[in-house]
Formats: structure tokens, C-alpha cells, sequence
């Protein structure tokens, strides 16, 4: 077995020239490949139009996705281990660049925080479950055998948020990848610079470590044209979508297999059996974290009468910053923007902003490194009923625990998404999590337990397929199941 050590030599090898060295044809594999695959000359890919991508980049998503099958085919020569042994250097490789994929990250989208950021590729690069996700499955009996094995669908094409890019997109590379599938991606417009020198740093590695070029590719100006290029392609059969309700729809509009990982807005539930000192770090813990970019993350809180002065009183104590009324509603009409055809629009530029910088939108001062604001309000402040992102907490009384459960589903909006609740009453906790119906219920705790091992149990995705069903998305989701039936012998005992 090839030990984290060489894996690294190997990785480090390469990758410290990505952003001197134009893209290498004929790339030349390094000493000290996997035992299963000897060295060996990896040819340039060439795509029909003679036109060839920068390690993985390319100008047109037609050459992209050329570039993609002739990966495709060359990867289908590759075993299980090696596949395990690709996603090895993924992992290493995201967790080399952590720093600087956040840093840049932060610099491009100027949303969440550095120090968040880079506890989110962690995540990934350590969490994202591998080829040990595709158990396959067999029967024995007096008629023989059945085998079902994963196979590959082919070549997905993903679309990833600017929330996370990166961490997206390198989990979707090894949950796409463990199954033999190769993946292309229409980054988001907002992240394009990081999506495409992240996908380069990739690309460089796992070359570097006798794998083919391209297994994974994207565009380097990414439009609404490249994505529907991507979705209505005839090479491209499956889409994985991770992002809002516009794109969302967009996919399901095609005729095609679709993994949709779309919005949400979490509500939390606190009721008055509930540890409420605990209740309210958690909500900081979960609502601020990356400035409440997470899809998963506390959007708005429900707390019943009998303890909604304790609960506030307890925010406070935990560090966050209260708001009077007069300031949510002035930030209010900073964040919601009139929209041209009526209603309104969410105000993009203060999507991931801290705390004090909202803060200062409505001259407010506060103590420096104040992480959430949270104000009293009613259900229907579009702070409770829009996902707005930012870590400004709005809260709402209710009468009882009842009341609190039709809240909770009216701000949930059927997403289906993350629902939380504080309490130590088993019954009202199975109450709540039958009624919500939503992919992730977290009880006594913030959101991110509910995604991984970091913080809770499980494994992790940064593809939470709600509308689709899949749930936490895994390698399996992103193959097809084959069965091998051998009719009337084999069973040997
Ligand atoms: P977004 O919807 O603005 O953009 C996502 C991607 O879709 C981008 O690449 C964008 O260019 C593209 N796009 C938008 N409209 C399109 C259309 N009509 N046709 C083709 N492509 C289109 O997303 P964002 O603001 O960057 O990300 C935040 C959203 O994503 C939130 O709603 C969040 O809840 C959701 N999200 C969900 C999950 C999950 O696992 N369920 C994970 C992360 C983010």
C-alpha cells in the first residue's frame, strides 16, 4: 500500500509549479506511482475541435465535455483502488491548500470568514465518503446466484453554489469519482477565479500520481449558456445541481436524471423543557459559522412565551448582539431590495457579511468580533420567511409547542431542507421531526452535527439533495445499479 507519505512527495512534487507552468502535454507521470499502475506517458487530450483545456480549465463547454468522455474511457481502465488511492491525493490536496483556497475564496466572493472556511475544506477533504460507500450486494440459492454491483453513469455535469465553492466541489469530485464517473463543472460566475485554480491544483495532483487528465473539468468564464450547454447535452446523462431555486428548476426542465441540492431555511424550535442556555449557543454556534452561509445553518428561531425571555437573556450571554426593532427593521430595507416586477429581491452584496458590518449598515455599534445579531420579531419579517444567509438572527414568540411546530413549517416552506429543536420532551421531538418532513432533523444541537463526523455522526456531503430525495449525497447516489444473475450454479455450499 502507498503511504500518506508518498502520497504527499508526490502531490508536493507537481503542485508547487500550478500557477507558474502552463498546462503540460504529455504530462509525464512521476516516480513512485501506485503499485497497481506502472509509469506511464499520459497523452494531451485533443478534444474534435483540436482545442485543449489548461489542466482542466477549458474556454468552451464543448471542449469540456469532449475532453470529459475521452477521460471517461481512459478512467474505466482504472481499478476500485486506484480510484481510492485518486481520492487519497484529493483529500491531501485540499487539505494542503485549505488556507489558500479560503483565503482566495474569501478574497473573490467576500462572503463568510478565512478561519470557517478552511474548517470547511477540512471537512471535506477528511469526511467525504469513498469507494467503501459501494457495497455491493448478492443472493445465493437452489437457482443460483445474483450479483448488484455500482456502476458509473458517465459523465455528470454539476453545478456548484458560491456559498462553498470549492468544498463542493471537491467533495463532488470523490463522491463522483469513487463510482468511475468523470464530472464537469459550470462553477458559479461569483467563484469562477477560485472553481478554476482549485480545479487546476486537483487536475496537477492527481496527473502527478498516474491518473489521466480531465476526470474532472470546468469552465473558465462560466454563463447561464454554459450551464444549459451542459444540461442539454446528449454525452451528459446525469445533473447534480447544488444551489438556489432558479437553478433548481432550470435542471428539472430537462428531460434528464436530475440530483437537486436546493435552498433551505432552517428553523429552530425551542420549547420550555429545553436546556435553554444550551439552546441559544447553539444557535450562535450553528447560525454564525461561515456568517450563516451554510444551506443546513439556523435561519430563524420559534421560542415558546414561558421561556422567550430566558432564551434572549441567554443569547446575550453567549456573546450575541440584541437588536431593537428600529434597527432590524431599517437593515431590513437594506437587505430586501425592491424587485422590478413587484415584491422584493435579497440584496446579494450583504449575503455572508459579518455581523458588524450589517451592524454598521444601520449605525450600530458593537463589541469588535460580535459574531450574530438577533432581534424580536414576528413570523412574518422577511428576515423569518426569505433565506437570507447573514448572522442576524431573528426570534419569535409563541404561545406553546403546537403553535411553535405550524411556525416552524410555515418558515421551513416545504424545502424539505434542516428543521432543528431544542427540548428534552421525546414525544414532542418525534412530533416535530414527523411533521417537518425535512432531509436533516438535528435535536439539542447546532446544524453542522448534522452533517458529518466533524461535529456529530455520519459521513458528509456539501450536496444535500432535498427536492430529489437522495439526502446527504454519497457515491451511490451517483451510480447505477447493475445486477449479474448466474442461473443454477455457483452457490458452492
Ligand atoms: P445560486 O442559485 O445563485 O447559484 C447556483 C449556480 O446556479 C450558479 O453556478 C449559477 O450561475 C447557476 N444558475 C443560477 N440560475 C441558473 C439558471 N436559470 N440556469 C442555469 N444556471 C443557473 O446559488 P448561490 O447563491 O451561490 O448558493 C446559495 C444557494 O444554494 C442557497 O439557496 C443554498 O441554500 C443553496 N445550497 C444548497 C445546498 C444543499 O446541499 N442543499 C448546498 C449549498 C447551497
Amino acid at each position: 500500500m502507498i503511504d500518506e507519505q508518498q502520497i504527499r512527495k508526490i502531490v508536493e512534487s507537481v503542485v508547487s509549479s500550478v500557477t507558474s507552468t502552463g498546462g503540460a502535454s504529455g504530462t509525464v507521470a512521476p516516480a513512485g506511482p501506485a503499485p497497481s499502475m506502472p509509469p506511464r506517458i499520459i497523452p494531451a487530450v485533443t478534444t474534435a475541435a483540436g482545442i485543449r483545456g489548461r489542466d482542466g480549465v477549458f474556454e468552451r463547454m464543448e471542449d469540456a465535455i469532449n475532453a470529459s468522455k475521452r477521460a471517461f474511457e481512459e478512467f474505466a481502465k482504472f481499478s476500485i483502488r486506484d480510484r481510492e488511492r485518486l481520492i487519497d491525493i484529493l483529500r491531501l490536496t485540499t487539505r494542503d491548500h485549505a488556507e489558500e483556497f479560503s483565503k482566495m475564496t474569501f478574497e473573490e466572493t467576500g462572503m463568510g470568514n478565512v478561519r470557517d472556511k478552511i474548517l470547511k475544506h477540512k471537512n471535506c477533504a477528511k469526511n467525504s465518503p469513498g469507494t467503501e460507500d459501494l457495497v455491493s450486494r448478492s443472493w445465493s440459492g437452489e437457482k443460483g446466484i445474483a450479483f448488484e454491483e455500482f456502476a458509473p453513469f458517465g459523465i455528470i455535469g454539476s453545478i456548484i453554489p458560491s456559498t462553498h465553492p470549492v468544498p463542493t466541489m471537491v467533495n463532488n469530485i470523490i463522491i463522483m469519482l469513487a463510482g468511475a464517473n468523470t464530472v464537469i463543472f459550470n462553477p458559479h460566475p461569483g467563484a469562477k477565479k477560485v472553481s478554476a485554480y482549485a480545479l487546476e491544483v486537483y487536475n496537477k495532483s492527481v496527473v502527478a500520481g498516474g491518473f489521466p487528465e480531465n476526470l474532472f473539468t470546468c469552465v473558465k468564464n462560466p454563463t447561464i449558456d454554459s450551464a444549459n450547454t451542459l444540461f442539454n447535452h446528449p454525452d451528459v446523462p446525469l445533473l447534480s445541481i447544488t444551489g438556489g431555486p432558479g437553478v433548481v428548476k432550470a435542471a428539472m426542465a430537462t428531460n434528464k436524471k436530475v440530483i437537486a441540492a436546493g435552498p433551505g431555511n432552517p428553523p429552530v424550535l425551542v420549547d420550555e423543557t429545553a436546556d435553554i442556555d444550551n439552546a441559544a449557543e447553539c444557535v450562535i454556534k450553528g447560525g454564525a459559522f461561515d456568517n450563516n452561509l451554510l444551506c443546513i445553518a439556523e435561519k430563524e428561531v420559534f421560542v415558546v412565551e414561558s421561556v422567550f425571555d430566558r432564551f434572549m437573556m441567554s443569547m446575550e450571554k453567549a456573546g450575541a448582539v440584541r437588536m431593537d426593532e428600529l434597527h432590524l427593521n431599517l437593515l431590513v430595507e437594506k437587505v430586501f431590495i425592491p424587485g422590478e416586477k413587484g415584491g422584493h429581491v435579497l440584496s446579494r452584496d450583504l449575503v455572508g457579511r459579518s455581523a458588524s458590518h450589517l451592524a454598521d449598515l444601520v449605525r450600530m455599534n458593537v463589541p469588535e468580533g460580535t459574531r450574530m445579531l438577533f432581534a424580536e420579531t414576528n413570523i412574518d419579517n422577511l428576515f423569518v420567511m426569505e433565506e437570507q444567509m447573514m448572522p442576524v438572527m431573528p426570534v419569535v414568540r409563541v404561545k406553546d409547542f403546537d403553535e411553535g411546530i405550524i411556525a416552524c413549517l410555515k418558515a421551513e416552506r416545504e424545502y424539505r431542507h434542516t428543521a432543528l429543536i431544542h427540548s428534552s420532551d421525546m414525544r414532542r421531538i418525534t412530533e416535530f421531526a414527523k411533521m417537518l418532513k425535512t432531509t436533516i432533523v438535528v435535536v439539542n444541537g447546532y446544524s453542522t452535527q448534522g452533517d458529518g463526523p466533524d461535529d456529530g455522526e455520519a459521513y458528509m456531503a456539501f450536496t444535500i439533495a432535498t427536492p430529489t430525495g437522495e439526502g446527504v449525497t454519497s457515491p451511490r447516489n451517483f451510480c447505477t445499479i447493475r445486477r449479474l444473475a448466474i442461473a443454477g450454479s455457483l452457490r458452492f455450499v
